[in-house]
């Protein structure tokens, strides 16, 4: 098959012989593997940082056919469309029980999800616990494959930043940096009937893209923390959601959220929030999820089975992924990237 291998320095086209399962597990063809910004930070560490072997395939959202199953699985079967559960857990502390692979409490050494350690889906197959698999439902396979990582955590952030607060029409939630995840939490809230959703980027395209998913106001990150104050009669935002979280973005959350607010740290850029009594409003919460649970996976599926939700999806072939890093390097994907290992080349201009 081929993949695209990361070697440490850089990425590679390859042929690899087709993988086969290993006790528990399923291959499966890769119909999509979406593009995550978090892909670019794995490539970015310094050679020794890793905490995995490598080389190794990229690609930690996907979707695609069942193509093979060990002997001993049954949840799944060749020919099932599935989109893959990326957290991997110890499956027995009360988090991983719960569904929540995501905060296992053990982290079993070597664990890796696909794609974030063990090899993923930017090639033409793919090997994963069958476990993990989810079925579409009848979604498009690059739909899915985006909502496995851009949907679920932004469900996940939005749900924990949100409970307990019982009438959405009266709130206020900023998310800032309308990418992969941001464009899919504004669908999110708007759909929750949240009172007030504004969109903050530096990107103007991105802010169209943001009004057009029915943002109440789009703002322009230089401008941004004086017009959440405007826009709030002063009082700020009862929830900031930083899809960025650089240096610059975090303080502007810590001026834009409002006393007994939340901000949640979404972003894996290289900032950080001081966090002490009157650095911050008083009250506020930070919270830093990581991508989401089980469940949440099924509920963002099942919101976009009926419509509630639409990843605006830009489709690479797997020669034009390297590519495509480049663009989400340079803030120039609308909505998400997601590859075709499927297909030699995609019709029409790449957006
Ligand atoms: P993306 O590149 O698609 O989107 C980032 C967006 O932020 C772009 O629209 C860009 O224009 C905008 N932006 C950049 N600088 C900005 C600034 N100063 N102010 C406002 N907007 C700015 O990225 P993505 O794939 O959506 O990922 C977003 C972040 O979430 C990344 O840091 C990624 O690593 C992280 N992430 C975290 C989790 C988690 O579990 N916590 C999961 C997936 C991704
Ligand atoms: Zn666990």
């Amino acid at each position: 098959m081929r993949a695209l291998l990361f070697d440490g320095a850089s990425l590679s086209m390859v042929d690899r012989p087709d993988p086969h399962p290993g006790p528990g597990q399923a291959v499966v063809a890769v119909l999509g593997a979406g593009l995550c910004h978090s892909d670019l930070t794995v490539m970015r560490r310094p050679g020794d940082a890793h905490p995995f072997a490598l080389p190794i395939v990229l690609g930690h959202e996907l979707a695609g056919t069942v193509v093979e199953i060990a002997h001993d699985v049954s949840s799944v079967r060749v020919g099932d469309v599935v989109a893959g559960y990326g957290p991997r857990g110890c499956r027995i502390c009360r988090r991983c029980v719960s569904g929540a692979m995501n905060y296992c409490r053990q982290r079993p050494p070597g664990l890796f999800p696909p794609g974030l350690g063990s090899d993923g889906a930017l090639a033409e197959y793919v090997v994963v616990d069958a476990d993990s698999l989810a079925d579409t439902g009848g979604i498009d396979p690059l739909q899915a494959a985006a909502l496995t990582d851009a949907g679920l955590t932004a469900q996940h952030a939005i749900g924990r930043a949100l409970a307990g607060r019982a009438v959405p029409n009266v709130l206020t939630v900023v998310v800032i940096g309308i990418g992969g995840l941001g464009h899919v939490a504004v669908q999110l809230l708007v759909r929750l009937g949240i009172g007030q959703v504004l969109a903050v980027d530096v990107s103007a395209e991105k802010l169209t893209l943001a009004a057009d998913l029915g943002a109440t106001h789009v703002l322009l990150a230089g401008q941004a923390v004086e017009a959440v104050r405007e826009l709030t009669s002063g009082l700020g935002a009862d929830a900031v959601l930083d899809f960025v979280a650089s240096e610059t973005t975090l303080v502007q959350a810590a001026r834009m959220v409002a006393i007994d607010g939340v901000i949640s740290v979404v972003g894996v850029g290289s900032g950080r929030l001081p966090v002490a009594m009157h650095s911050v409003p008083l009250g506020t919460r930070v919270d830093v999820p990581f991508w989401g649970s089980r469940p949440e996976l099924d509920q963002v599926l099942a919101i976009a089975r009926t419509g509630g939700l639409r990843v605006d999806v830009t489709a690479f072939a797997l020669d034009q992924a390297s590519a495509a890093y480049e663009l989400l390097d340079r803030g120039a994907v609308r909505g998400r990237a997601v590859v075709r290992p499927d297909r030699s080349t995609i019709d029409g201009p790449p957006a």
